[in-house]
């Protein structure tokens, strides 16, 4: 012991020339991957809530939790600790949940959302950095709840073909078309992305009202599961809004392009780097470095949204002047404030070009 005791303080110097090195390498530091770094965070950043660039490069403060379990919804594949989003976004999905089990659908499957200061992700998604991105199964929900083994291992349904494309007879009940189209009768979601084959099976299906196809737009992925996206929410004006979804229910042309060999071609250079994997901090928008700065709340229970009247971070300080006041919860059903709705319509965009085949 006294040997120890009298080797402390030499100790005590040799560690602080070690923390003066590592300084000294900050630089290098600094050019470690932002995915790392978002995805080593276990709690979202303690700040009024406000998503900071675009879906696939940013990151967001003043995150919330969704429960693992609500009345009408499941959290998936909790591991990945994805179950976090911009306030309004896991509102939304709260309201889904009831919505849904009201048109008949038994409850959500809830998929990733985002990680808890958003960011790009160790695996999987290029978007959903911003907390405004919610993947949810196709898969209804049991009327049990799933053991924690269970929500990492169980596998969804897989509802389309992948030679033909096309959803798989006899998969597809009219329950889908309703919770798809419940979803996109919500004006905050701007998009639906589902794969190619379901967005046919809805042009070729849906009767009376079309309006909401708009929304639906088709993409590689997402036979399991659909993705929806909220628009940039009241208080982040550093948040990038996507351009508008273009007119009409896109059963057209643009749908019949996915019906071709070129979509499907084999990626030419499969190896090449994806964006996640070179970003680091200086891609991302300067505030990010300051969301992962920002303080833990004291727990995650601390800031997870029950939309039950209890105020989740609203009284944090903000993390900067934010241009509007943050949306304040007050409870489930009316958590949005009326301005969220705020997602007015966007200039007319051309001819959607398809975008190219992602990596993955
Ligand atoms: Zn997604």
């Amino acid at each position: 012991m006294k040997t120890l005791k009298r080797s402390l303080p030499g100790r005590k110097l040799l560690l602080t020339g070690v923390l003066a090195a590592l300084a000294l390498t900050k630089p290098a530091a600094a050019e470690e991957r932002a995915k790392d770094l978002f995805g080593a965070r276990k709690l979202p950043a303690v700040a009024t809530p406000q998503s900071f660039g675009f879906y696939s490069k940013g990151c967001f403060a003043g995150g919330v939790a969704i429960p693992m379990d609500g009345m009408h919804w499941e959290v998936m594949r909790p591991s990945r600790n994805r179950r976090w989003g911009h306030p309004a976004m896991i509102a939304l999905i709260e309201k889904l949940s009831r919505d849904a089990a009201a048109d008949g659908w038994p409850g959500l499957l809830i998929g990733d959302i985002s990680q808890p200061r958003g960011g790009p992700m160790l695996t999987g998604h290029a978007s959903h950095q911003i907390g405004l991105d919610a993947d949810i199964w196709l898969t209804p929900m049991p009327d049990r709840k799933f053991s924690t083994e269970e929500r990492e291992n169980i596998s969804a349904t897989l509802m389309v073909d992948e030679k033909t494309h096309l959803v798989k007879d006899g998969l597809w009940m009219p329950m889908h078309t309703r919770l798809l189209k419940r979803a996109a009768s919500y004006p905050e979601i701007e998009r639906i992305l589902v794969n190619p084959g379901i967005k046919k099976k809805l042009c070729d299906t849906v009767t009376g009202d079309r309006s909401w196809l708009r929304k639906m737009r088709p993409f590689w992925g997402h036979d399991y599961h659909f993705h929806m996206r909220i628009g940039c929410q009241p208080g982040s004006p550093d948040c990038k809004p996507q351009a508008d979804t273009t007119p009409g229910d896109g059963c057209d042309k643009s749908l019949a392009w996915w019906f071709t060999e070129e979509p499907w071609r084999p990626n030419k250079n499969p190896d090449a780097p994806k964006a996640r994997d070179l970003m680091t901090m200086a891609n991302l928008p300067r505030q990010c470095q300051f969301v992962l700065d920002a303080p833990d709340p004291a727990s995650a229970e601390a800031v997870t949204y029950h939309g039950d009247g209890v105020p989740v971070a609203a009284a944090d300080p903000p993390l900067q002047p934010a241009s509007a006041p943050a949306p304040t919860i007050t409870s489930g059903a009316t958590a949005l404030p009326a301005s969220v709705n705020a997602f007015a319509p966007t200039p007319k965009i051309g001819i959607p070009l398809p975008r190219p085949r992602p990596g993955n």
